[in-house]
C-alpha cells in the first residue's frame, strides 16, 4: 500500500527525485537532506508502514540486513571513523515522517554530533519494576 499524502512513499516510489544509493524492489536508500553527517542516508520501504509496529517481520528482518550492507559499504567507501544506526518512531522519539525508516549516519572525528541521552540513575527497586511490567508479571 503506498499513502498519496506522504512524501515518503513518493521518493522511495521514485516519483520525487532523490540522490539514491541502492534500489531494490522492496526499497530505495537516499541521501538525507538534512544530515547529521557526510553521508547520512535514510532507508525507505517503498510500501507505507507509518512506524516500527506496522513493520511486517520479513520486511524488519529485510530493512536490518540493508542497513548492516549498507553502513559495512559506506564505511569503506567514505573511510567512516564510526556509525550510528538510528530509527525513531513516534513525535516525542524525534519522528517527523511517519513512514518507516532508519537512519544510516556515517561518524568522523571531529564531526561535531552527538547522538545520545542523559543516563538516569534508577534504583534496583525501579530496574525491577520495569522489568515486570515488560515481562507482564
Ligand atoms: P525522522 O525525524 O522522522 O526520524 O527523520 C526524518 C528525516 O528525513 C530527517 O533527517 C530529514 O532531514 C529527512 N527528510 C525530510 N524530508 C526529506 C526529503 O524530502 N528528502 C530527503 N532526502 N530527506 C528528507
Ligand atoms: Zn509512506
Amino acid at each position: 500500500m503506498k499513502d498519496d499524502n506522504c512524501i515518503f512513499c513518493k521518493i522511495a516510489n521514485g516519483q520525487i527525485p532523490s540522490k539514491t544509493i541502492y534500489e531494490d524492489d522492496r526499497f530505495r536508500v537516499i541521501l538525507d537532506l538534512g544530515p547529521a553527517a557526510r553521508g547520512h542516508a535514510l532507508i525507505l520501504p517503498k510500501e507505507h508502514f507509518a512506524n516500527l509496529y506496522e513493520l511486517p517481520e520479513d520486511w524488519t528482518s529485510d530493512a536490518f540486513i540493508l542497513a548492516r550492507k549498507m553502513a559495512t559499504q559506506m564505511q569503506q567507501k567514505l573511510h567512516t571513523d564510526g556509525f550510528n544506526i538510528v530509527q525513531n518512531n513516534g513525535i516525542v522519539a524525534g519522528q517527523t515522517v511517519f513512514h518507516f525508516h532508519i537512519h544510516l549516519i556515517p561518524r568522523y572525528e571531529n564531526d561535531g554530533q552527538k547522538i545520545g541521552w542523559k543516563p538516569g540513575k534508577p534504583t534496583d527497586e525501579e530496574l525491577a519494576q520495569v522489568q515486570r511490567e515488560i515481562l507482564g508479571e
